[in-house]
């Protein structure tokens, strides 16, 4: 497990931790596009695969 480089995006005022850059440039492309809405509600409801390399 590694935090020294641990990533996040402040979302609405709240910091959300992201796993990877590739996670942190989506969720800037869904913001920066005025999806967040779309992409919470779809995140509530799918399991992101995650890879821990
Ligand atoms: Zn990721």
């Amino acid at each position: 497990m590694r935090v020294k480089n641990a990533l996040s995006l402040c979302v609405r005022d709240v910091s959300q931790p992201m796993c990877c850059h590739g996670c942190l440039a989506i969720l800037q492309t869904i913001i920066q596009n005025d999806l967040l809405d779309e992409y919470l509600a779809n995140k509530s409801t799918v399991n992101p695969v995650v890879n821990n390399d």
